[in-house]
C-alpha cells in the first residue's frame, strides 16, 4: 500500500537518522572522509572522487538513485558554515534507514538521482574559514572559476545538468524574518540572475520550490522563515546556475533562540530537503507562485546579541538617553581548536524598532565604560579576586607583555598589554565593557558582552578577550 509520507512524523522521528559522529558547529574534512570511506561498500551510493582543494584534500560527490530528474545539493562552499554537511549526512543515514518511510525512499531511487557534495572547501573547512586556502570566496568564483573547488562545482553542474540546484549555507544570527522579533531561523532565495530582479520559467521553479518548502517548514517554525536579500551578484553560483537554465535554491541556516548550537538548524534543513524531494517528486510545487514566494518576509538585520534600553550617558554635563546594541563575535581559534567570543558595541542610540536575543530594560540607569585595574599582572589573579573587581568596576587587567602568549582568555576577564595605552569608551566598534549604576550604586558589570549582575553575583561571561 502507498504508504503518504507525513511530515509531522518524520520530524519526530528525525533523531533515529542523526549522525551522531557530527557535531554541526563544526565539521572537519578528517570526519567526513571518515564517513565516506564507510559509504565506499555500500551498493546504495555511488561515490565519485571529483576532484581535490588546493590542499589536495579531495572532494567527494555522493549520488544516490536512478531516476531521470537530477538534483544537485552542496554544502560548506564556506568553510565556516558547517550546519547543512551534518544535515547531509543525516539524509544519507535516512536513506541507508529501513522502515516506514521504505515506499518513499524508493520513489526517490526511482524517479530522482540526487547528487550530494558534501564540504565542497575542505581547506576553508579545516580552518573554520569562509574562502578557500588562498583566501578566494568560492561564491565570487562562478565566473572565472579560478580556484579548483568553483571548476569543480561547475564541472559537475555540466555533467549531471541538473534540474534543481541546493546551495547549503550559514547565514549570521542577527536577522529577523521581516520587522518584527522573530529571528530568522531559515531564509531562501530563488537567486536573480541580472540586475533587473528578472523572472524567467527556470528562477519561477525556484520560486515555486521555495514556496512549498516555506509551507512544510512552516508548521515547525511559524514566523522565523525568511526570503534572503535578492541583490544580483553575478559571480555567486546561484546566480549563475539560474543565468545557465538550472533552478538554484539557496538555503542559509540562520538561528533560532535556545538552540545555541544548531541542533535544531540542523534539523530542519533535513526536513527543508525532505520536503523538497518531496514536492519534487509529487510536482506539487507547481501549484504555488510567485506571490506565495514574495509573500514570505524579508530578512532585516534586527537583532543584537546584547540590547541594554534606556541607558543614561552624561557628556560635558548633560544626560542623554541611549539604547546599546552589542554583538558577540564567535571566533575559531586555530591554536587551541576552541571557539570564544569577542564582543563589540555595534550601535548606540534609538534602537526602539530593535529586538535583542538577551535584553534589558534598565531605564534611569546610568552607564559608564568598565574600568582598567592599574597593576600589572604576570598571571591571572583567582576568581575570587576577579568577583572583587567586578564588584569594584574593573573589566580589565593589565598584563606584562611578555606573558601575553595568548589570544583570548579563558577567565572573566579581560586583559591589556600594559604598554598599550588604552582608554575605555562607550563607541561604536569599542569592547563591550560597560558599568551601570542605578543611584550611583554599581548594579551591573557587562564584560566582554557579558552581563554580570552584581546582586546576588553569578558569573555569566564566558571567556574575556586580549585588548589590542
Ligand atoms: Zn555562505
Amino acid at each position: 500500500m502507498k504508504q503518504a509520507i507525513d511530515p509531522n512524523k518524520i520530524f519526530d522521528i528525525y533523531s533515529r537518522y542523526l549522525e551522531k559522529e557530527l557535531n554541526q558547529e563544526r565539521v572537519t574534512h578528517a570526519e567526513i572522509l571518515r564517513l565516506i570511506n564507510r559509504y565506499k561498500t555500500e551498493k546504495l551510493f555511488s561515490i565519485q572522487k571529483i576532484g581535490e582543494s588546493i590542499e589536495q584534500k579531495e572532494i567527494f560527490c555522493i549520488s544516490i538513485g536512478k531516476g531521470k530528474r537530477n538534483i544537485l545539493v552542496w554544502s560548506q562552499m564556506h568553510g565556516d558554515e558547517p550546519t547543512a554537511t551534518a544535515a547531509l549526512f543525516d539524509l544519507l543515514n535516512f536513506f541507508r534507514f529501513n522502515d516506514e518511510y521504505d515506499f518513499f525512499r524508493q520513489e526517490i531511487f526511482e524517479q530522482l538521482q540526487i547528487h550530494f557534495i558534501p564540504m565542497l572547501n575542505p581547506d576553508g573547512s579545516d580552518d573554520h574559514k569562509r574562502e578557500n586556502k588562498i583566501s578566494v570566496d568560492i561564491n565570487r568564483d562562478s565566473l572565472r572559476r579560478e580556484s579548483p573547488e568553483a571548476k569543480i562545482l561547475w564541472n559537475i553542474s555540466r555533467k549531471v545538468n541538473p534540474e534543481f540546484a541546493f546551495n547549503l549555507h550559514d547565514q549570521n544570527s542577527y536577522y529577523t524574518a521581516g520587522r518584527v522579533n522573530k529571528s530568522s531561523a531559515i531564509s531562501m532565495l530563488a537567486p536573480p540572475y541580472d540586475f533587473n530582479n528578472s523572472i524567467n520559467p527556470v528562477r519561477n521553479r525556484s520560486m515555486q520550490l521555495i514556496a512549498s518548502i516555506n509551507k512544510n517548514l512552516s508548521r515547525y517554525i511559524p514566523g522565523h522563515i525568511a526570503r534572503y536579500k535578492d541583490d544580483h551578484e553575478p559571480r555567486s553560483f546561484g546566480d549563475t546556475f539560474i543565468g545557465n537554465g538550472i533552478s538554484s535554491i539557496l538555503i542559509e541556516s540562520g538561528f533560532i533562540k535556545g538552540d545555541k548550537n544548531k541542533e535544531t538548524i540542523r534539523k530542519l534543513n533535513f526536513i527543508a530537503l525532505i520536503s523538497a524531494f518531496k514536492s519534487i517528486i509529487a510536482s506539487d510545487f507547481e501549484q504555488m507562485n510567485q506571490y506565495d514566494y514574495y509573500s514570505i518576509p524579508e530578512n532585516e538585520s534586527l537583532l543584537f546579541d546584547l540590547l541594554l534600553r534606556n541607558l543614561i550617558t552624561s557628556a560635558n554635563g548633560n544626560n542623554f538617553k541611549i539604547d546599546i546594541g552589542i554583538n558577540r563575535e564567535k571566533i575559531f581559534d586555530k591554536e587551541n581548536r576552541k571557539f570564544f567570543y569577542k564582543s563589540k558595541i555595534t550601535s548606540i542610540g534609538d534602537l526602539e524598532n530593535y529586538f535583542g536575543i538577551e535584553e534589558h530594560d534598565l531605564y534611569g540607569y546610568n552607564v559608564k565604560p568598565g574600568s582598567i585595574y592599574s597593576a600589572e599582572f604576570k598571571t591571572f589573579p583567582s576568581s575570587n579576586e576577579i568577583e572583587r573587581m567586578h564588584e569594584n568596576g574593573f573589566t580589565t587587567i593589565k598584563f606584562d607583555p611578555f606573558s601575553v602568549d595568548f589570544t583570548f582568555v579563558e577567565k572573566p576577564i579581560n586583559v591589556v598589554p600594559s604598554y598599550l595605552k588604552y582608554n575605555p569608551a562607550i563607541t561604536v566598534d569599542e569592547y563591550a565593557n560597560l558599568q551601570i549604576f542605578c543611584d550611583n550604586k554599581l548594579k551591573y558589570v557587562v564584560v566582554n558582552g557579558f552581563v554580570c549582575p552584581l546582586e546576588n553575583y553569578s558569573n555569566s561571561i564566558l571567556n574575556g578577550v586580549v585588548i589590542s
